[in-house]
């Protein structure tokens, strides 16, 4: 999940983008509302939380220039004395608020359920052959047994089981994944699929993470032919 936090007292900041990257999460973080507003604009994100009051433009007029364009899910940061805030920015287009303070718990359920809202079609689970793969309690799991991932490897599964099918670059996954511009010079990307498929495949069958040279990753029950085609007994393993 890709989200941005517009928030302009840096200990807020701090602890949100800790916490939120600590599930997972890539989280950009801007200070001000010029600074919010350019990469709500220039970016998709999952969602975003926006604070009320900030320097420069205020919430409200991020909201106003980011709706103008798109319909990515908005919570906003409110005052506890603030009621026609929360109306104000429900009105201008805001999915939902907060009240400050909050607790992280809180925002955290109130980002998963907008995300489900925003992402309406999406199941909360994801299924390639027997790979199972819980969005919510981000848990997955093959033949019924429990996978032991890391938040980043988690990350990487879902972008991959999302897009299952389609190869996705490396670029692709760098971006969506590390929330960061590929690097040639990084490799991590094919370390992270490497233990990935270590523990998503290596002890099962069929394999799911397979590597399309000089193209990407994709993620898909490899079939030996067209399963239309007439299945002929495997006698030509030895020829190739
Ligand atoms: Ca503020």
């Amino acid at each position: 999940m890709k989200i941005l936090i517009v928030e302009d007292e840096q200990k807020t900041a701090d602890y949100l983008c800790k916490g939120l990257t600590e599930q997972g999460c890539a989280v950009d973080v801007a200070h001000n509302g010029v600074d919010g507003q350019h990469l709500a604009l220039q970016h998709d994100y999952d969602v975003i939380v926006l604070d009320v009051m900030l320097p420069g433009i205020d919430g409200f007029a991020v909201l106003h220039a980011l709706r103008e364009i798109k319909q990515t899910p908005v919570i906003m940061l409110t005052a506890r004395d603030r009621v026609e805030d929360r109306i104000k920015g429900l009105q201008g287009g805001a999915d939902d608020y907060l009240v400050k303070p909050f607790s992280f718990l809180e925002l955290l359920a109130r980002l998963q359920a907008l995300t489900r809202r925003g992402r309406a079609l999406e199941p909360a689970q994801l299924r390639i052959a027997d790979l199972q793969i819980d969005l919510i309690s981000r848990k997955a799991y093959r033949a019924n047994v429990r996978i032991d991932l890391t938040a980043k490897e988690f990350s990487l599964l879902a972008v991959l089981a999302r897009r299952q099918g389609e190869i996705l670059s490396k670029t692709a996954i760098a971006e969506l994944v590390w929330d960061m511009n590929f690097d040639s010079n990084t490799n991590v990307v094919e370390v992270a699929i490497k233990r990935l498929r270590a523990k998503i495949d290596t002890p099962f069958s069929p394999k799911l993470l397979h590597t399309i040279r000089g193209m990407g990753y994709v993620l898909e029950p490899r079939e030996p032919r067209e399963p239309h085609e007439p299945q002929e007994p495997r006698t030509q393993e030895s020829s190739e």
